[in-house]
């Protein structure tokens, strides 16, 4: 502590203000706890400022913009549709704005006190706060991390100029002439995917055999369809080499086994994953114990090596993705004040957000028979969906992932219209414990893309109706 640096002592801090940090926060100022996050950067973290919301204001108008223009058949002609990127981007702006101020509000109306800063640690009961001005040690009974985490860099890809991570792919000025983007994972898909609907050519280079390579190939195989479509170039097996900036582009190396190729964009986006944001904040002088991969090691509770100290969301194993945050920052809380409580992942949905948007949950067929569980599956066509005729997405379709002698659900996958909020009744039926008779059961309306629920559990069942 340094001169004058009397230190202030709290209940419980949260370092992180991200979909972890403040809803750990909230939740713990609902239960009755003091608390106060520290912030270094923006309220929301990565999720509500530089990740999933942006991307999803620009992926809706981007689609906008293609529905717009491709509605002839439909009787909708709109000869003249325009794209003015300043605006698009106005807009995506105002959407961060809108939410971040709303987690601003929260933290008012719960009395969590907001400390504008970086903090270190200095041992297990205190941190110290670090901003432009000055420096504040304060000391706490319960700790939260909630870090987050940021884009990894490549060797011969530094983020400069035309070389950008997805922060900079999704504050870009104009819409690029062509676009290659590192790495066909959830992220740069679908970067690519709205950049190609806003008029890029787009080019993905993937290190592996296939984009997408956390779900299963019959689901990928719906949006390369649709890549195609686009004239989107996805190039497997490819080793991005180097970056060499031009005056007004970049060009980009890459290597498909000896063969080496160059490729000019304008600019370059790497998406090749993330690194958790725990170096350099003191975690070890307070005991911490990280795994391999710099990841924070907790217990089912999100409790550290150090007992009064819980880490959540993308600094521990597990998903990167915002709703395990939140939902891990719920738990944390909770042990916190006591309550008995544990983290159960057994039905995570995580979506992709194309135009056919990728949905799943629970186990696949392949994770479920690697645990010995005999199940089954059943699948049922969008093409055989009223509602989805008469939107013009007949593409993809609904899995079920089921035990062949209970019938109880485990999995799901969603590859089509709507999938990202289709996943959720399916996720309530695996964390319900419910048969798909329940779901066969469950009258849903007509004419909706949810009655493919009701269908594909109607194939399970062996008696399909609509195909
Ligand atoms: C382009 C993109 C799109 C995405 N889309 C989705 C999506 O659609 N759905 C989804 O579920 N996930 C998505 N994600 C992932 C999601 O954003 C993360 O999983 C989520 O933000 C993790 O939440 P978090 O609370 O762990 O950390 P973060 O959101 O990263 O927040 C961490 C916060 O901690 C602050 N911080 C870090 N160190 C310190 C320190 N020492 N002192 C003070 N403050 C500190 C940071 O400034 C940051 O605000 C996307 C990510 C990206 C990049």
């Amino acid at each position: 502590m340094v001169v004058g640096d009397f230190a202030i002592d709290l209940d419980t801090i949260v370092v992180g203000a991200g979909p972890g940090g403040y809803v750990a926060a909230v939740h713990a100022a609902e239960m009755g706890q003091k608390v106060a996050v520290v912030e270094s950067t923006y309220l929301g973290g990565v999720c509500l400022n530089v990740g999933c919301i942006p991307s999803k204001a620009l992926i809706q108008v981007g689609h906008n913009y293609q529905t717009a223009k491709n509605s002839a058949d439909q009787g909708v002609e709109v000869s003249d549709a325009k794209l003015d990127f300043e605006k698009v981007q106005a807009f995506k702006n105002s959407v961060v704005k809108r939410m971040t101020n709303g987690v601003g509000f929260l933290f008012k109306e719960h009395k969590i006190e907001l400390i504008k800063g970086t903090a270190y640690l200095k041992n297990d009961h205190s941190l110290r706060v670090i901003n432009d001005q000055h420096g504040q040690t304060y000391t706490f009974k319960h700790l939260i991390l909630a870090m987050g985490s940021h884009p990894i860099e490549i060797p011969g890809f530094k983020f400069e100029g035309r070389v950008l991570d997805s922060t900079g792919a999704l504050a870009l000025k104009e819409v690029p002439k062509e676009l290659v983007i590192i790495g066909g994972g959830y992220i740069g898909s679908e970067l690519a995917n709205a950049y190609a609907n806003f008029g890029a050519h787009v080019t993905i280079l993937e290190g592996t055999k296939s984009i997408l390579g956390n779900y299963e190939p019959d689901l990928v195989k719906v949006a390369l369809k649709d890549f195609k479509a686009k004239g989107i170039d996805v190039i497997t097996s490819a080793m991005a080499k180097q970056a060499e900036q031009t005056e007004d582009g970049v060009k980009v190396t890459y290597a498909v086994g000896d063969q080496e190729h160059t490729v000019a964009a304008d600019y370059v986006v790497v998406s090749v994953g993330r690194r958790p944001n725990t170096k350099d904040m003191g975690l070890e002088q307070a005991g911490i114990k990280l795994d391999k991969r710099g990841l924070i090691e907790v217990d089912a509770q999100g409790r550290t090596s150090v007992k009064n100290i819980f880490a959540i969301g993308d600094i521990v194993a597990g998903a990167a993705l915002a709703h395990k945050a939140s939902y891990e920052g719920k738990v944390a809380a909770e042990a916190i004040s006591g309550k008995p409580t544990t983290v159960d992942y057994h039905a995570m949905p995580a979506v992709c957000y194309l135009d056919n948007e990728i949905a799943t949950t629970g186990l696949t067929e392949s994770e479920a028979k690697e645990k010995g569980l005999d199940v089954k599956t059943a699948k049922f066509p969008f093409m055989a969906n009223g509602r989805a005729v008469s939107m013009k997405a007949t593409e993809g379709f609904v899995r079920l992932v089921f035990m062949k002698d209970t019938h109880v659900m485990v999995g799901a996958q969603i590859v089509g219209p709507d999938a990202s909020d289709l996943i959720s009744e399916l996720t309530l039926a695996i964390e319900s414990g419910n048969e798909i008779d329940d779901i066969a059961l469950t009258i849903h309306p007509h004419p909706t893309l949810s009655e493919t629920l009701m269908d594909a559990a109607d194939v399970g069942l062996g008696m399909p109706t609509n195909i």
